[in-house]
């Protein structure tokens, strides 16, 4: 990234913010010119593959990870956008990998670390579901439920 104006690299941001059409925008200024100028990143779409546990492969779905995070989290009080959120960030991070083909695991294992900040229940659905929780590991979380419970 240079400066458009007098092409030095070095460059600050200032303020990066996460618009409805999922780009984000980031306000920065140029440490040596001082000038100010506005960048845009956006998710490219490239294909990526899932490699599923049987070893097939198919075509990464935000709409089939949404409908198991929505499976997970039904009936909790959960705001829609939250989960949606969710989906984008776990979506992105995966690209971020580069790799052109995600371990189904991997995908379960980001949707179950943004999971458990949101809701503790939806986790433990999600979670047993993927089985990355041992027998012992879901009876003591289940436990500190019904702890707070009481
Ligand atoms: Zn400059």
């Amino acid at each position: 990234m240079r400066c458009p104006f007098c092409e030095s690299d070095d460059i600050k941001v200032l303020e990066t913010r996460e618009s409805e059409d999922n780009k984000t925008r980031r306000r920065r200024e140029c440490l040596r010119c001082a000038k100010r100028f506005t960048t845009e990143e956006q998710v490219i779409n490239a294909t990526m593959f899932v490699q599923k546990k049987d070893g097939r492969r198919e075509e990464f779905s935000r709409e089939k990870l949404l409908k198991g995070v929505l499976i997970a989290t039904g009936k909790r009080p959960i705001p829609h956008e939250k989960i949606i959120h969710l989906i984008e960030d776990t979506e992105a991070r995966l690209r971020e990998l580069k790799i052109s083909e995600v371990p189904s695991k991997r995908i379960g294992q980001e949707v179950i670390k943004r999971l458990k900040k949101l809701d503790k229940i939806a986790y433990i659905r999600f979670a047993s579901v993927y089985k990355e929780l041992d027998v012992d590991d879901l009876e003591k979380e289940l436990d500190k439920l019904r702890g707070k419970e009481q």
